[in-house]
């Protein structure tokens, strides 16, 4: 990967909060105002220095289903495996903020390998998910090592990684990292996108070479206010990405990290903005809209919902994309 530009911004923010530049995403942001969607993901904000009494460093809840360093294991069938524990650039809203970059480790030598011994140990992971710090910033070197170490487990049946190199740093992904995909195993890619802008002609080759190299690409976007909390945007968001053969898998409603209360909108925002698309957009261009309960309790779909009470005749109401309502027997 090419070296990062370790800027020193004048506020305070990067000493709460790391920050750090691609050269590839410094020319993207240049010249664009402060208040961009792109400049608003990515350059540090005074406001990120308003805490909130709700918001918390481990905001999704991590730590306690962490049995082993590296690990997170909060449904049977499946592990997340941090085996990164930096980015090439800092999300600014970023949900792990205070477990990655100077305040994580990277999982090398002993922990890694008790990692892995981990996975054998337990029958029931079917999966394995790579997830940030970002899996894609390792060398193509130590990703084919982990990925190969891992399908050698029988088990384990599919391997998921997710990143947002390919927005951040398309140009670094090479030949290494395309060879280290190829696995026995399907290998799906959740790539971490938020606004049209974001794909540029250089992610489109990077998203092409990693459909080439046989990846299923999926999408993860997450609901921010100011970049992408607006129906056009995100149709154009997924349309955009579906015809790259990268299918929309999750909105997030943004989680409940600290410093990053200005990002956040009301549910019933990104209810909304779910159930315009759902008149406007093929199936294939809605994800689902998901949060993450905080305290560990996991993801799940937060709407709209299209089906009402059972009324006095026993009929459910249920809503159509238009709005109107129809009575359902059963
Ligand atoms: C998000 C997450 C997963 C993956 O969830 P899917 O709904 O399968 O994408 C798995 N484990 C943990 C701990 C997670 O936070
Ligand atoms: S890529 Fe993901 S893990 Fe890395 S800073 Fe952004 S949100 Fe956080």
């Amino acid at each position: 990967m090419k070296p990062s530009i370790e800027r020193t911004p004048s506020s305070a923010v990067p000493q709460a909060f790391d920050y750090r530049m691609t050269p590839y995403l410094e020319s993207l942001l240049r010249g664009r105002p402060a208040d961009d969607p792109l400049s608003l993901q990515f350059l540090p904000q005074e406001q990120e220095l308003n805490a909130q009494a709700h918001e918390t460093s481990d905001p999704i809840g991590d730590v306690p289903f962490t049995p082993v360093a590296g690990v997170v294991h909060r449904h049977a069938d499946r592990i997340l495996l941090k085996v990164a524990h930096s980015c090439p650039v800092y999300c600014r809203f970023c949900f792990r903020r205070e477990m990655i970059g100077s305040k994580g480790e990277p999982l090398q030598g002993p922990l890694l390998d008790a990692a892995i011994a981990y996975v054998r140990a337990h029958p029931k992971i079917w999966e394995v998910i790579l997830t940030g710090g970002d899996p894609l910033s390792l060398s193509g070197r130590r990703l084919r090592g982990v990925l190969t170490d891992l399908a050698s487990i029988e088990h384990v049946r599919v391997l998921r990684i997710h990143s947002r190199v390919p927005i951040v740093a398309p140009d670094s992904i090479d030949d290494s990292h395309l060879g280290a995909l190829q696995q026995p195993l399907p290998v799906y890619l959740a790539v971490h996108v938020n606004h049209p802008d974001e794909i540029t002609d250089a992610v489109v080759t990077a998203l092409q070479r990693l459909s080439a190299a046989g990846a299923v690409l999926l999408s993860q976007t997450v609901l921010l206010r100011g970049v992408n909390d607006n129906e056009d945007v995100l149709e154009a968001l997924f349309r955009r990405l579906v015809c790259l053969k990268v299918r929309p898998y999750y909105l997030h409603h943004p989680d409940l990290a600290v410093g990053t209360s200005h990002f956040r909108v009301p549910i019933e925002v990104g209810q909304r903005l779910m159930r315009s698309l759902r008149r406007t957009v093929s199936g294939l261009c809605l994800p689902t809209y998901v949060l993450d309960i905080p305290g560990g309790f996991g993801k799940v779909p937060i709407g709209p919902m299209y089906v009402g009470a059972r009324n006095a005749s026993g009929c459910r109401q249920i809503e159509d994309p238009a709005g109107l309502r129809h009575s359902y027997p059963e």
